[in-house]
C-alpha cells in the first residue's frame, strides 16, 4: 500500500498518524486512504486510455457511500449486484446510465426497481432472468438493455471460492450456448435490446493469461453474433484485478493488462466496460486494532485482539494472508496467532505469525483491508460494527460512526 508509511518509526496513513487515529476514534476501526483510492483508480484508466471505456467500481467491495462518491469524481461508475447497492449508488448520485448489474438472483422487484432507475443495463445469468426481465419491461412499456454473462469455462488460477468462469460455477451461461441464446431473444423478446457480452472470471487474478483467454472467447463470439446481425455495442471484461497482499507476492502488471487489453480492441468499435472492486480498495483500507491480552498456552501464544471474524472474514473464508503490523518497533520476535474475542475457532487473522514482540493495549494494523473488509462485516456475538474513517491528506473524517448497542437491537420487535 502506497500511502501507508512508516515516517521516524511511526506509522502514517496519508499524513495522519496510525496511532493518533486509534486514539481519536478507537478500536477496531477502518481507515481508507482517499490519496490510494484515486491513485488506484487511475493506474487502471491511464493504462486503457486508447479505448472507449467505462470503469465500473464493484461497490460490494468497500460499498460506503462516500467511498462511491470519491471513485464517482473520478468517473466512475458501479457494478452492482442487488437492489440495496442500486440504493447506495443512486444516493452516491452515480449517473444511472453508469451502473450495470450483475447477479444471479435478481428479484421481479430488483428488476423493477433498476429498469424504473434506468440503469445502463443488466448483466443477465440465466434464461429464465431474461424472460423475466423482458416481461417486467413489457409491463413498464419500456426496453431493458442487456448483456448476458458469459461463462467461457477458464481457470483464473485464484482461491476455489473466489473463481467464477469455471463450467461448474453457477455464473453465467456456457459460451457454448450463447450464440443460440442471443438470437432468440433477437426474434423474440420484443422489450429487450442486446447491448453488450459481459464475462468476470474471478477475482484476486494476478495473471494476464486467464483474461486474455477469456476475452480471446468472448472476442470470437461478438464475431460470430455480428455475421448473424446481432451487434454488440459493449465488452464488458468484469474485475478480478488482483492485489498484493503478502510482501514477496507481485499484483497483477497492470499495464501488461492495459496493453493485452488494448492491442485486442484498439481497432474494433465496442466500448470496453471493467468492473475493478478490490484492486482500487483493496489496498486503500486498513484494520486498526488493540491487543485486549496475550495469552499463553504450552504450546501457543495468542495475542487476543479487539476486532474479530465478525469485522474482517477473509482470513477464515478464503484462508486469506493479510500482513499485520504493531505500531510499536521491538527488536524482539515472537509467534503468535492473532484472534479474535468471537467464539469460533476460525476466528483468526493470522496463525503462528512472527511479529515484533505485543502487550495488552499495543495496536495492530491488518493491512489490505479495503475490498471484501467492512462490506462483509457482520453483528456475530452482538458485536456493533467498526467505525470507518477516510483520510484526506492530514484530514480525517468519519464517514460511518461505530455502531452502539442500541442499533444492534433497534430492527427487532418487541
Ligand atoms: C465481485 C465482482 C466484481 C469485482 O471483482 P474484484 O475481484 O473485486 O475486482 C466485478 N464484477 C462482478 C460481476 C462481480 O461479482
Amino acid at each position: 500500500m502506497e500511502n501507508i508509511n512508516f515516517k521516524q518509526n511511526k506509522l502514517f496513513i496519508e499524513k495522519i498518524s496510525v496511532e493518533k487515529l486509534c486514539k481519536d476514534y478507537g478500536t477496531p476501526l477502518y481507515v481508507y486512504s482517499k490519496k490510494n483510492l484515486i491513485e488506484a483508480f487511475n493506474r487502471i484508466n491511464d493504462n486503457l486510455k486508447k479505448l472507449d471505456r467505462l470503469l465500473c467500481f464493484s461497490i460490494k467491495t468497500c460499498s460506503n457511500i462516500n467511498i462511491i462518491k470519491i471513485l464517482k469524481e473520478q468517473g466512475a461508475g458501479c457494478d452492482i449486484v442487488s437492489g440495496g447497492e442500486l440504493y447506495r449508488a443512486l444516493k452516491a448520485k452515480v449517473a444511472p446510465e453508469k451502473i450495470v448489474y450483475a447477479g444471479v438472483g435478481k428479484t421481479a422487484e430488483e428488476i423493477e426497481y433498476a429498469l424504473k432507475s434506468k440503469i445502463l443495463m443488466f448483466n443477465c445469468e440465466s434464461i429464465p432472468e431474461i424472460e423475466l426481465i423482458n416481461k417486467i419491461a413489457g409491463k413498464l412499456k419500456t426496453t431493458a438493455r442487456i448483456a448476458i454473462r458469459v461463462n467461457p469455462d477458464v481457470d483464473a488460477h485464484t482461491h476455489s471460492k473466489i473463481t467464477t468462469g469455471k463450467k461448474e460455477n453457477k455464473f453465467g451461461i456456457s459460451i457454448d450456448i450463447v450464440a443460440d441464446l442471443y438470437k432468440n431473444i433477437k426474434k423474440k423478446m420484443k422489450n429487450i435490446e442486446i447491448y453488450g457480452v459481459h464475462c468476470h472470471i474471478g477475482s484476486q487474478i494476478t495473471e494476464i493469461s486467464p483474461f486474455e483467454k477469456a476475452l480471446d472467447k468472448v472476442l470470437n463470439l461478438i464475431d460470430e453474433l455480428e455475421k448473424c446481425g446481432i451487434s454488440i455495442k459493449t465488452l464488458n471484461l468484469g474485475g478480478g484485478l488482483g492485489i498484493q497482499y503478502m510482501p514477496d507476492k507481485k499484483p497483477i502488471d497492470i499495464k501488461k493488462y492495459g496493453q493485452m487489453v488494448s492491442s485486442k480492441l484498439q481497432n474494433r468499435k465496442l466500448k470496453l466496460i471493467l468492473e475493478p472492486g478490490r484492486y482500487i480498495a483493496g489496498n486503500s483500507g486498513v484494520l486498526l486494532t488493540k491487543v485486549i491480552y496475550v495469552k499463553e498456552t504450552t504450546v501457543k501464544k495468542f495475542a487476543i485482539t479487539d476486532a474479530a471474524m465478525n469485522d474482517l472474514i477473509r482470513p477464515t473464508l478464503y484462508e486469506a494472508y493479510h500482513h499485520i503490523i504493531p505500531l510499536k518497533k521491538s527488536n524482539k520476535k515472537e509467534k503468535y496467532d492473532i484472534v479474535g474475542p468471537v467464539c469460533e475457532s476460525g476466528d483468526y487473522f493470522a496463525k503462528d505469525r512472527e511479529l515484533p514482540k505485543v502487550q495488552s493495549g499495543d495496536y495492530l494494523a491488518i493491512l489490505s483491508a479495503g475490498a471484501y473488509g467492512f462490506s462483509m462485516s457482520s453483528n456475530y456475538n452482538s458485536r456493533p460494527r467498526a467505525a470507518e474513517i477516510l483520510v484526506d491528506g492530514n484530514k480525517s473524517i468519519l464517514i460511518r460512526k461505530r455502531e452502539t448497542y442500541q442499533d444492534l437491537v433497534k430492527p427487532e420487535q418487541i
